[in-house]
C-alpha cells in the first residue's frame, strides 16, 4: 500500500492537470500523485478552441506561455440558424491548438512541478471519511475527479450522469485550409437545433473542422449517430475533406451535478461544466480544476465546502445566465436575434464572447435590446 497522498487526481485533462498544478503551485511540498488511463500524448475529440479566457487562467497557473507559440487569431464569424450573420474582431485573441499538444504540455508541467504521473484506469473507489482508498492500493487525503464526460469516479461516489436533454454530441476532424485562413467560423443549423458546424484554422494550414447537437435530437433521427453526423458535417461545410473523425459526448451545464461528495471533488467534465451556448469546456474545465485543487490543500480538513464556495463565487451569475440563455435559445428565432443585434453593436458581440466562451453575464439593458429585436424580427416575419 502506498503512503498517503495529500490529493490524488483522476485523470490529465485540463481540469485534472490544473488542478495537480495549482496543488504544488500553492502548496510545494504536497504530495499530489496524477492517474490517467492513457499515456500521453494522447488524443481527445475537441474543437481544439482555446478561448482567452483559458488563457487567463494558464496565467493563474504559472504557465503563461503553455500555448504562445501557436498564432492568435482574434477573427470570430458566425451563422445563425436563420441566416443573420455577424464577423468581427473580438476584444482578445483567441488559439486553436490541437489537443494531443496541449494536454500532453500541461501534464508535463504538472510533472516538472513535482506532480508524480502514473498510467492507472481507476475502478473502486471507497470513502473512508478521513481518507479515500483508489483500487484498493491508493490512500488520498482529497480525490479530484477529472476523468471527463462519462467519469467513472463520479459514478463510484453515487452521483447520476447528466440527463440526456443536458447532454451534446460532437465530432470533430481535421482539414485542409489556406494557410493565412485565421477567421473561427461557426455555421448554425435550423435543422435539429440547436445544432452547428465550426471551423477552427490552426495556422499550420489545417483547420480542426466539426459538428455538434444535442443528444435527444440525434435520436430523434432514428438514424445511426454516424451517418448523421458526418452527415450533417459535409452538408454544412461542403468544401472541407475532414479526416481523422472522432466524437464525444458534452455534458452540458444545465445538467450539471454537485460538485462532488465527502472528498471527492468533481471537476470539468465531470462536473458537467461544459457552456450549454457554445460547448466551450477547457476554461471551465482549467478554472474548476483550479479550484479543486486550491480547496484539496487550503481546506484539506473539509475540502468540499470550500470548493463549493469557490465555484460558487467564481461560475455562479454566470452559470444561471446561461442555464436561463440555454432556455430562450431553445428558440432559434432567439439566436437570430442576439447575432443580429451583435452585428450591429460591438459591445453586444464582445458581450456574446464573454457569455459563450468566458464567465461573463449578460447586463440587462443588453438583455432587453436582444428581446427587442427578436420581437421585431417575429413582428415582420408576421
Ligand atoms: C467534439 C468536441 C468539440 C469540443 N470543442 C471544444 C472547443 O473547441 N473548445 C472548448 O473549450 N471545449 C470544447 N469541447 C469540450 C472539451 O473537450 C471538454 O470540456 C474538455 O476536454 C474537458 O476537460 P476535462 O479535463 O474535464 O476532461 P477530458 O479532457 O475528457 O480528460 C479526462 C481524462 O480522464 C482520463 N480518464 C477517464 N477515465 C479515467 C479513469 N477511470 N481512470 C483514469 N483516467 C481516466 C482520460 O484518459 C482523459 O485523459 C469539445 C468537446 C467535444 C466532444
Amino acid at each position: 500500500m502506498d503512503d498517503v497522498w495529500d490529493l490524488v487526481v483522476v485523470g490529465g485533462g485540463p481540469a485534472g492537470a490544473a488542478a495537480a498544478l495549482r496543488a504544488r503551485q500553492l502548496r510545494p511540498e504536497a504530495r499530489v500523485l496524477l492517474l490517467d488511463r492513457a499515456d500521453f500524448p494522447r488524443d481527445k475529440a475537441c474543437g481544439d478552441g482555446i478561448a482567452a479566457h483559458g488563457r487567463d487562467e494558464l496565467a493563474l497557473l504559472g504557465v503563461p506561455d503553455l500555448i504562445a507559440d501557436y498564432r492568435p487569431t482574434r477573427r470570430l464569424a458566425v451563422v445563425s440558424p436563420g441566416g443573420a450573420r455577424v464577423s468581427a474582431t473580438s476584444a482578445r485573441s483567441n488559439h486553436v491548438v490541437p489537443r494531443k499538444v496541449f494536454d500532453a504540455r500541461l501534464v508535463d508541467a504538472a510533472r516538472a512541478r513535482g506532480v508524480e504521473v502514473r498510467r492507472h484506469q481507476v475502478r473502486a473507489l471507497a470513502d473512508l471519511g478521513d481518507h479515500v482508498v483508489l483500487d484498493g492500493t491508493v490512500t488520498a487525503r482529497a480525490v479530484v475527479a477529472a476523468d471527463g464526460a462519462n467519469s467513472a469516479v463520479r459514478r463510484l461516489i453515487g452521483v447520476p450522469p447528466s440527463p440526456e436533454k443536458h447532454t451534446a454530441i460532437a465530432v470533430r476532424g481535421y482539414a485542409d485550409v489556406p494557410a493565412d485562413d485565421d477567421v473561427q467560423s461557426i455555421f448554425m443549423q435550423q435543422d435539429g437545433w440547436p445544432a452547428y458546424a465550426w471551423s477552427f484554422p490552426i495556422g499550420d494550414g489545417t483547420a480542426n473542422v466539426g459538428y455538434g447537437m444535442l443528444l435527444p435530437r440525434l435520436h430523434a433521427t432514428g438514424l445511426p449517430g454516424k451517418e448523421v453526423l458526418h452527415g450533417r458535417l459535409a452538408e454544412l461545410l461542403p468544401h472541407v475533406n475532414a479526416r481523422d473523425l472522432r466524437a464525444h459526448h458534452l455534458p452540458l451545464s444545465p445538467g450539471r451535478p454537485g460538485p462532488g461528495s465527502g472528498r471527492v471533488l468533481l471537476a470539468g467534465d465531470a462536473a458537467g461544466l461544459i457552456n450549454p451556448l457554445t460547448g466551450e469546456g477547457i476554461f471551465y474545465a482549467l478554472l474548476s480544476g483550479r479550484l479543486a485543487g486550491e480547496a484539496a490543500v487550503q481546506a484539506a480538513d473539509d475540502p468540499l465546502p470550500a470548493y463549493r464556495r469557490g465555484l460558487r463565487k467564481a461560475l455562479g451569475r454566470h452559470l444561471r445566465t446561461t442555464d436561463v440563455l440555454a432556455l430562450a435559445s431553445q428558440s432559434p428565432g432567439f439566436i437570430d436575434a442576439a447575432i443580429d443585434t451583435a452585428a450591429r453593436r460591438k459591445e453586444v458581440f464582445d458581450l456574446l464572447v464573454d457569455v459563450g466562451l468566458g464567465a461573463g453575464t449578460v447586463p440587462l439593458p443588453l438583455a432587453l435590446a436582444v428581446i427587442r429585436r427578436w420581437l421585431l424580427n417575429a413582428a415582420r416575419r408576421r
